[in-house]
């Protein structure tokens, strides 16, 4: 069995919805489980609508627009009557959804899922068309999470039953499960999102629930290069990634892997291949466990958005305990921190910029001096050989 995404940037166009039906075609002897993401540019289109009931109006028509090109595209004129009747009353859903300035974190998941709730919907309609049996499966009843809304983490035993009970009745009837990507829902039912970008995360969590061969995450870049390809024009395609390196990439920025993509796939042993949609016949790159490293340092990624903050106190000096106290106060405040660097007598951290910074901050004010800078950018070498290798360092 293998996990197939398909991102945003791979459902843009009818054309690259014809070669998802292509590809899916083809690995068909392979059981496929497709994962899928809103069409590019929805899902921020529907964040800005939850930011100002102004913005209500003309994202309802752009996203009304982007679907109803794709539907115009793919199907016939009876097809399109049908797929446009789903989109339309989801889109109702949505609209009614829309109707105030303020909303809660879970209120937002709860909007910004439709994006995955329609574009699967398309999808499974253009491979039915193509002539495959496919069927939608909306994850809220598929994968569980706990309550971090807008980036909550999935929770392994209860999301594994739910998996094999609704995926594996479908895959024995040999049809192509078409499953959302991005969100899933609480105990309780409340549905939660898994951080932007998140559908990578869906494939990889559903692949260690049903131990599958391989999670393919198809994209609109040949693989992993050693840098942002749209940014460097001279990177280079990487063959074989470590699931470290492909983490620790994907964590400082790049964007071609959701962060925490990786940690279900090396829970299982689970290879993932990152392929091209527009070049099907690519081999990609492949992430595994002892892949043939090259160079000490594989690639480079940046991030913007980054806060660093610089903790100062002369009671760290000879003390016990005082960095588990900064710690603490972070864990306390719910702030996940990037890198660390440690004096005798300072502690500074770098971090996602984060709501809940200031409060941080001012509860660690009250033992230590403190002081932060927003907004900077960070850029990372990434490689398994610079540890072993002085050096890459000092050159
Ligand atoms: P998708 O819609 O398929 O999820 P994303 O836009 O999320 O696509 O991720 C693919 C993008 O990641 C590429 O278009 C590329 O610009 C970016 N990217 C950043 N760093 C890298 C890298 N090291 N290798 C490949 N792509 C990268
Ligand atoms: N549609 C979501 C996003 O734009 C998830 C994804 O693309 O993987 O963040
Ligand atoms: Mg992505």
């Amino acid at each position: 069995m293998i996990i197939s995404k398909f991102g945003g940037t791979s459902l843009s166009t009818a054309d690259r919805i014809k070669i998802l039906c292509k590809i899916t075609e083809k690995g068909l002897d392979k059981r496929p489980i497709l994962v899928v993401s809103a069409v590019s540019g929805v899902t921020d289109v529907l964040l800005d609508a939850t930011f100002s009931l102004k913005n209500k109006p003309l994202s309802i028509t752009k996203i009304r627009k982007i679907h109803n090109q794709l539907i115009k595209d793919l199907f016939n004129v009876k097809k399109q009557k049908e797929v446009s009747k789903y989109v339309d009353l989801k889109l109702n859903e949505v609209s009614r959804l829309l109707c105030k300035e303020n909303y809660k974190k879970a209120e937002v998941d709860n909007i910004i899922a439709y994006g995955e709730i329609i574009s699967s919907y398309i999808v499974t309609q253009a491979l039915e068309t193509f002539g495959i049996k496919a069927q939608q499966v909306v994850a809220n009843n598929l994968i569980v999470t706990d309550d971090n809304f807008g980036s909550a983490e999935f929770l392994p035993a209860l999301t594994q039953k739910k998996v094999i009970d609704v995926l594996e009745p479908i895959t024995k009837k040999n049809i192509v499960p078409v499953v959302t990507g991005f969100m899933g829902s609480t105990k309780d039912g409340q549905i939660t999102t898994l951080g932007r970008g998140g559908s990578d995360y869906s494939a990889a969590i559903i692949g260690f629930c049903l131990k599958a061969s391989e999670v393919q995450i198809w994209t609109d870049v040949d693989g992993i290069f050693t840098a942002d390809p749209k940014i460097a024009k001279n990177a280079k395609l990487l063959q074989q990634v470590s699931y470290k390196e492909a983490s620790e990439l994907a964590a400082f920025g790049a964007k071609v892997l959701h962060p925490r993509t990786i940690k279900p796939a090396i829970k299982a042993g689970i290879p993932v291949r990152v392929l091209n949609t527009l070049k099907p016949e690519g081999k990609g790159t492949l992430i595994c466990d002892k892949p043939d490293l090259q160079n000490p340092i594989t690639a480079i990624s940046y991030k913007r958005k980054i806060s660093l903050v610089n903790i100062y106190s002369t009671e760290m000096l000879f003390s016990k305990g005082f960095l588990a106290r900064i710690f603490k106060e972070f864990a306390k405040h719910n702030i996940s921190v990037d890198l660390v660097s440690v004096s005798e007598v300072s502690v500074s951290v770098t971090l996602e910029n984060d709501e809940n910074l200031d409060a941080g901050i001012k509860s660690l004010s009250k033992f230590s001096s403190v002081s932060s800078n927003k907004n900077l950018g960070m850029v990372s070498l990434i490689g398994e050989g610079i540890v072993t290798s002085s050096s890459t360092i000092r050159r």
